[in-house]
């Protein structure tokens, strides 16, 4: 199967009298695609990103992501699917009383890894992510674009085949949201899938990337090389 990423007909309800928060969605993302997620708050975004990570499970609907079918996957497996799947989120969720080099180092400690190993792809890790001269440093003696950029590094020290980007430019200015938003292109560059949601339609416009746009539970757009105009959902100009 080549897709890394497959959603079939996949409906999701929380609640039955409020409707389903996603409606038979089918979504197919190819190994080391840029897709980028949008749709006005409430429209599924969230919901459609924790049946991936399996924070959630579907109501109805058929999920693989890198050939692992979640209907045949036990709790046990659980931990291997985390770590295909690398997440960061908008609010950074570092470690405060970690430096830099031990926030990244974390990821690593809890599957076992030797030091050996740590010391060799820490620093290599923080270069990805321009931060190797302030691996000593503690979170809040940082700018919010190194934070995130951080919990990047955190994110992809597993090696994961798939990174998911919730937002993660939405606490920052443009200047450090763009050095953001080039960190995940080059991870891309390197061969990791990427699904970025943001709400910032020059980020959108510029990055000339495939936009899936959901609205009600349901996807109304899927282009490649999309502009996208926030207000109607449709191609600009
Ligand atoms: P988005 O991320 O696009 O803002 P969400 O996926 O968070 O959208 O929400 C989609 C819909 O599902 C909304 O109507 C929301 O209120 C509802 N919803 C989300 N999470 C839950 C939950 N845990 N319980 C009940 N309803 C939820």
């Amino acid at each position: 199967m080549s897709q890394m990423i497959l959603l079939d007909r996949v409906t999701k309800t929380y609640n039955k009298n409020l409707g389903s928060a996603l409606d038979r969605v089918s979504l197919h993302i190819e190994p080391k695609e840029f897709v980028i997620v949008v749709g006005q708050s409430g429209a599924g975004k969230s919901t459609l990103l924790k049946l991936l990570t399996r924070e959630e499970r579907p109501t109805s609907g058929k999920i693989i992501v890198g050939g692992i079918d979640y209907d045949k996957l036990s709790d046990k497996k659980i931990p291997l699917l985390r770590r295909r799947i690398g997440t960061v989120f908008q609010d950074f969720k570092l470690l405060p009383n970690r430096t830099v080099f031990e926030n990244v180092a974390f990821a690593l400690e809890i599957v076992g890894a030797s030091t050996k190993e740590i010391n060799n792809t820490v620093p290599r890790v923080l270069d990805i992510v321009n931060l190797k001269d302030k691996a000593k440093r503690m979170p809040i003696e940082l700018s919010g674009g190194e934070r995130q950029r951080v919990a990047i590094a955190r994110a992809i020290v597993r090696q994961p085949k798939i990174l998911i980007a919730d937002e993660p430019t939405g606490n920052l200015d443009p200047k450090h949201a763009w050095d953001v938003i080039r960190i995940l292109e080059k991870i891309n560059r390197y061969g990791t899938t990427v699904l970025l949601t943001t709400h910032n339609q020059d980020i959108v416009n510029r990055l000339k990337r495939r936009v899936v746009t959901i609205e009600g539970g349901r996807i109304v757009s899927d282009r490649a090389n999309a502009d996208y105009d926030n207000t109607s959902g449709k191609k600009a100009k």
